[in-house]
């Protein structure tokens, strides 16, 4: 792995710079969710276990160049105390003279807090002067925000080319599984994808098919290569205009010894809604006047039994209309066969995606799963194959 973790770094008397994701969600100046913060305590513990002060580094929302206080990282302050249960200070600025005071004054044991990066317009435009004066505050750059690793900006990218870098212990966890996931996995690999549109995970099918063994395509976006393939999908989503693509994509499957696994019967229903009338019909029989929702149960006995053999699963997208019931049978379905196969030790599955962490965890599913990334973008990017400028910037 061409990164280094905090177990390759001298950490004593080290002040170390961490960028951390800590954009949670907040009701009147109260954070309502501290996941993000949480996962955060094994960097915090490493360093502080080995003599080091930690330094967070963060953005959060979107200020753009500008300082507003409702974005204030201030904010955060009692949160953050309440997760690491240690003493939080924070400094109104995240460079100059004021932040090195703050670090020169910090009491043992304690963190420091710096003001939102985005404050700055140096921030997104990965200005290098702005990345060293960020990295003057401190000796050691620490990346634990796999879900900024996507963007290259001054706090994600720059900084890491003027101190000594390494990934925390949230960001390798994420790069291990993904790692386990596409980079060497165990075969036969699995990928499944679905939600809405082709258009949106183009560079996602087309990366996939070169690397996986089987393709399970579901969801809206399965309409538009069953309409490739010339069934009738009725008043269904449908890219029609993208089944030339869906053609592309199923020759370069094809020619790279990659099975796609498409819906042979569905779940059709008049109306998008919960509790919609609906009949599960073979794929050649959707009425013109109905919406295919959901996969039907010969098609989830097909995903079964390709799970059943293999080794490694990777999930992008619903199966179906999760939201409303009963469109998410499918989705729940092939969730609670990849988490049964994962507990038995048969399995390595990882996940990622808003959608399908909200739908894994309606299944009951995704805390039997190996890994479920909340990167949205970042989790995206790397599995389309894409270099994430934060984890290269990583690499000695
Ligand atoms: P993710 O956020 O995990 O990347 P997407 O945003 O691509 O997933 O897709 C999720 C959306 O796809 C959901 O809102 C779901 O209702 C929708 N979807 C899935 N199947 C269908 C379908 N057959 N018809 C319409 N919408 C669908
Ligand atoms: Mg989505």
């Amino acid at each position: 792995m061409g990164w280094k973790s905090l177990d390759d770094m001298d950490l004593k008397s080290k002040r170390v710079l961490v960028r951390v994701d800590i954009n949670v969600p907040m009701e009147n100046g109260v954070v309502t969710d501290d996941t993000r913060i949480r996962r955060l305590l094994p960097t915090i513990e490493t360093i502080l276990n080995a003599g080091g002060t930690p330094i967070l580094l963060a953005h959060f929302g979107r200020p753009k160049g500008q300082v507003v206080p409702e974005m204030s990282l201030g904010q955060l302050v009692p949160a953050l105390e309440a997760a690491f249960d240690r003493p939080v200070t924070f400094c109104a600025d995240c460079r100059g003279p004021a932040a090195i005071a703050a670090a020169d004054a910090l009491p043992d044991g304690a963190i420091l807090l710096l003001e939102n990066t985005r404050f700055y317009p140096g921030e997104e435009k990965n200005d290098a002067t702005f990345a060293a004066e960020m990295a003057a505050v401190g000796d050691i750059y620490c990346n634990d925000a796999f879900s900024a690793a996507h963007r290259a900006h001054a706090s994600t990218e720059g900084i890491a080319c003027t101190l000594p870098a390494c990934a925390g212990r949230l960001m390798e966890a994420e790069l291990k599984a993904l790692e386990a996931a596409l980079g060497k996995p165990e075969r036969p690999v699995v990928a499944v994808v679905g939600g809405a549109k082709v258009s949106t995970k183009l560079d996602l099918l087309g990366n996939l098919v070169e690397k996986v063994d089987h393709l399970v395509i579901g969801g809206g976006m399965a309409n538009t290569f069953l309409a490739a393939e010339g069934y009738d999908v009725g008043k269904s989503l449908c890219e029609h205009d993208m089944t030339g693509t869906a053609q592309k994509i199923m020759a370069q499957a094809r020619a790279a010894g990659c099975e796609i696994v498409l819906p042979t019967d569905i779940v059709v229903a008049r109306e998008f809604k919960a509790g919609a009338a609906n009949e599960t019909v073979s794929i050649d029989a959707c009425p013109a006047d109905a919406m295919i929702l959901d996969a039907g149960p010969e098609t989830v006995e097909r995903i079964g039994s390709v799970l059943e053999n293999a080794k490694t699963l990777i999930w992008n997208g619903p199966l179906g209309a999760f939201e409303i019931a009963p469109f998410d049978t499918a989705t729940n379905s092939a969730a609670g066969i990849a988490a049964e196969r994962t507990a038995s030790g048969h399995l390595i599955s990882v996940a990622g995606g808003g959608d399908t962490v909200a739908a894994l965890n309606k299944a009951g599913a995704a805390e039997s799963f190996t890994y479920i990334s909340t990167a949205g973008g970042a989790f995206l990017e790397w599995m389309e194959g894409k270099t994430l400028p934060g984890v290269a910037a990583l690499g000695a």
